[in-house]
């Protein structure tokens, strides 16, 4: 098995994509599987979606990719004027000779799919593109949570959809073990695991730095890739309906 790069909510952030995939090239990685948010929130869309249509093996719809398509249900204001935003940016017209193909292959986007075993899902396995299973939950578990969860896959479940990178596992005892705190390359042990692989686009968990993982060989390691945030933030502050928040939130990774 050649090494799989394995990348996640990307949100229209095209520096963080291209020091990703700049990277993932350096390593040596021959493929590159996303679990979806190729959009929403950031200021170019349309080359985020061509990079991940051109590059990606597999790409899994999320949320912001099914709201481009049926409505941004359940957003809040900014996430709504920003999904708005980028609908226009992406809808097809004549005049766009490449934005039919872009539309139908978002269109297309399965909720789930399957890869060496492994289930990749955007948020949860039992609500692949809306879910969140978040470090908090570990503590006080909605009843059911992680046993119906984990139930739903053989061995090692891939999401993303929270921003916030760490591992899931044990699900009598359920434990969130941070990215932060997850040193070098680590394997698949016996036990399962819900790995949240990061956001490249707009992480959520104190640090700025793109977020991705590879899988070589069976052995999984997380990597945190530094990119030009102020020119994003300059781009996000120069479109009207993307909230300046947005731009404010990148550098603090919050
Ligand atoms: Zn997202």
């Amino acid at each position: 098995m050649a090494k799989v790069a394995i990348l996640s909510d990307i949100h229209g952030n095209l520096e963080a994509l291209a020091a990703v995939l700049s990277d993932l090239e350096h390593r040596g990685v021959g493929e590159i599987v996303c679990l979806g948010d190729i959009v929403g929130y950031g200021p170019d869309p349309v080359a985020c979606v061509d990079e991940i249509r051109q590059r990606a093996s597999v790409t899994i719809c999320g949320n912001h990719d099914e709201a481009l398509l049926r409505g941004a249900l359940g957003f809040n204001q900014v996430a709504r004027r920003a999904i708005e935003w980028t609908r226009r940016q992406l809808r097809p017209t004549l005049l766009r000779p490449r934005s039919l193909v872009r539309w139908r292959f978002l269109a297309n986007l399965p909720l789930s799919a399957q890869r060496f075993g492994w289930l990749l899902v955007h948020g949860s396995p039992r609500d692949p593109t809306s879910e969140y299973v978040l470090p908090r939950h570990v503590a006080w578990p909605p009843p059911g949570m992680f046993e119906e969860i984990f139930a739903a896959f053989p061995t090692i479940c891939f999401v993303g959809h929270t921003h916030v990178a760490g591992i899931f596992t044990d699900v009598s005892e359920p434990r969130f073990t941070p990215q932060s705190e997850i040193d070098g390359p680590f394997e698949f042990e016996g036990s399962k695991m819900l790995i949240n692989v990061g956001s490249v686009g707009q992480p959520r968990d104190r640090d700025w730095r793109a977020c991705y993982l590879i899988v070589d060989e069976g052995r999984m390691e997380y990597h945190r890739v530094e990119y030009s945030v102020e020119r994003t933030q300059r781009k996000i502050r120069a479109v009207g309906d993307l909230d300046d928040s947005l731009a404010e939130r990148l550098a603090t990774g919050e």
